[in-house]
């Protein structure tokens, strides 16, 4: 339902819980940040429920540290409303998390030919496939951008995404296909986000993905590539409106 992503200097996880904040008027019925360090330790923290029991684990927990951090409130579509099926999603080395907006219609098929090879899933949604997918994939022959063009080759449906994977600690990767995505650029620090509203307190410049478009976007550069891995010189947007 809801995205953000943050890379910048500063703790990623008030920002992320600002912007689903601002989200929040869409509806959710659960909500969850993962955060990279800059050592390449990735931690999640996810819940069912508002946006305040989130804040309270986080709380009762030693703090996520990290400058690079990806949040999402979730609306469910496939899969109870839980924890375990709130987003961030892990695969199952641990190594890369995803967020997900939308419906992968071919996640059985996908997620049944995973499970023959030995993979392991821990959770009842569609959103599953893509990160188990993923690790798969990069596993294979270690390139993360490999990784993601082939998951999208083969995912049908609707997706926004945002994807953090601990051995690239400084970058979050962000992909779309009928379902909104714009970055939002900062001073030293950029963002992704599903909604404009999320970004306005943080900048006013963004770009607005398009279908089969890839970024990668650290805290000093924002690279975005189309479906056939051309990179873009793409139009950026003064937002002049007020919330
Ligand atoms: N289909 C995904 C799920 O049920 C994403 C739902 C959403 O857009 O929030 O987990």
């Amino acid at each position: 339902c809801g995205i953000i992503g943050f890379t910048g200097r500063t703790e990623a996880v008030p920002k992320l819980l600002d912007g689903l904040e601002r989200l929040e008027y869409r509806g959710y019925d659960s909500a969850g940040v993962a955060v990279v360090s800059e050592n390449g330790r990735l931690q999640v923290k996810k819940s069912k429920g508002r946006l305040s029991v989130l804040r309270e684990l986080l709380d009762s927990q030693q703090p996520l540290s990290g400058n690079v951090g990806i949040g999402h409130t979730r609306w469910a579509t496939h899969g109870e409303p839980n924890d375990t099926n709130a987003h961030p999603h892990v695969g199952q080395e641990g190594k890369i998390a995803v967020v997900h907006n939308g419906i992968i219609e071919n996640y059985q098929e996908i997620k049944q030919s995973l499970i023959r090879k030995g993979i392991t899933f821990s959770s009842d949604t569609d959103t599953e496939v893509i990160v188990q997918l993923l690790e798969y994939y990069y596993k294979k022959n270690e390139n993360l951008m490999d990784a993601v063009y082939a998951v999208l080759n083969r995912i049908k449906g609707a997706y926004a995404m945002g994807i953090l994977c601990s051995d690239h600690p400084r970058q979050m990767i962000a992909a779309r296909k009928d379902a909104p995505l714009l970055i939002g650029y900062g001073k030293g620090e950029n963002y992704i986000a599903s909604d404009v509203t999320a970004l306005l307190s943080h900048t006013r410049t963004v770009t607005y993905m398009e279908d089969g478009e890839v970024a990668v976007i650290a805290a000093d550069q924002v690279q975005i590539f189309d479906r056939d891995r051309f990179q873009l010189e793409k139009e950026k947007h003064s937002i002049e409106w007020d919330v």
